[in-house]
């Protein structure tokens, strides 16, 4: 599904380092070093009536990121929520708003790789757009299964939640030229790693099976299903998960902050039927929506 401009976000204002900008003019410096490398880390967060879904397990891991990346002069968690509350309110926005949460290296004295030429500290960016889940989550979606590998840790660690994201961007290509929603990913064995944006799960027999997250984002979204689960009584396996499993699956889902959760009916043509009968999806997908307005921290 192809996203379009929404026109309730044309005059939106955006935070830039330490300032709200008019959407027109926020801009970061081309010596950013996001530009310069895509040296960046980042967050997707939801905004419902309650507040924003999860929002200390998202800092949690854009500080992670940050440290992973040896990034220098991170803004105190207590700033980052103040931005973003400041943020929100200039928009008067309350629900069915996507925020994406950027922190670069910061601005180069000279364009090149060595983050020593950062010299005045990192740049939080903050993009609120009003924005409700992308996924067609009544009728689910087509994926296809991409050649372009998902990075395993032997290359560049899928726990740091960074910019670099090309991988996944050729693989959404290849889905897009298929006509399908999303590319389903592999890891370096030809297991099943996770969608291009999102995470995969599926059930059999009324058990859900989900991938190690060794080459996959250790997804919010993907916690707190597993946690569901567990609270639910349904069983919660972690596995290698090779295409043949996925294909036969009685039920295949995706999780994120983007789309929420979202069945997957048809991968590489084989439609996804439930042989055994047993749903635990539609349980999951009713958990998450009773669950949003206690897990949102009001801001
Ligand atoms: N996988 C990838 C590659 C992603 O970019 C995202 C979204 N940031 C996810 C999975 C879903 O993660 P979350 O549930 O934390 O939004």
């Amino acid at each position: 599904m192809l996203q379009k401009f929404d026109p309730r976000n044309k005059d939106i204002l955006i935070w830039v380092k330490d300032s709200l900008y008019a959407r027109n003019e926020a801009k970061v410096s081309v010596f950013d070093s996001v530009v310069q490398g895509g040296d960046a880390v980042w967050e997707g967060l939801r905004l419902y009536p309650e507040g924003l879904l999860m929002m200390d397990r998202h800092l949690d891991r854009l500080m992670d990121s940050a440290k992973a990346m040896h990034f220098e002069h991170i803004p105190p968690r207590d700033e980052i929520i103040d931005a973003i509350r400041s943020t929100i309110q200039a928009n008067e926005m309350t629900k069915n708003v996507h925020i994406r949460l950027t922190l670069t290296r910061g601005e180069k004295i000279t364009s090149g790789m060595d983050p020593r030429l950062n010299q005045s500290g990192s740049c939080l960016i903050i993009v609120p757009e009003y924005k409700p889940p992308v996924y067609d989550n009544e009728n689910g979606i087509k994926v296809i299964t991409s050649s372009i590998r998902r990075n395993s840790p032997n290359h560049l660690d899928s726990k740091i939640h960074h910019n670099n994201l090309i991988n996944n961007i050729l693989a959404k290509i290849q889905s897009n030229v298929a006509g399908a929603d999303a590319a389903l990913m592999l890891d370096l064995y030809g297991y099943v790693a996770e969608l291009n944006g999102t995470n995969i799960f599926m059930s059999r027999k009324g058990v859900v099976y989900t991938p190690h997250a060794d080459a996959c984002l250790h997804g919010i979204t993907r916690g707190l299903v597993i946690e569901m689960a567990e609270e639910l009584g349904v069983k919660m396996v972690k596995k290698n998960i090779s295409l043949t499993e996925i294909y036969t699956a009685d039920e295949v889902f995706c999780t994120g902050t983007m789309g929420e959760l979202t069945p997957i009916n048809n991968i590489d043509g084989r439609i996804i039927e439930n042989k055994s009968g047993i749903k635990v999806m539609e349980d999951l997908i009713n958990a998450f929506e009773d669950r949003i307005p206690n897990l949102c921290i009001a801001i």
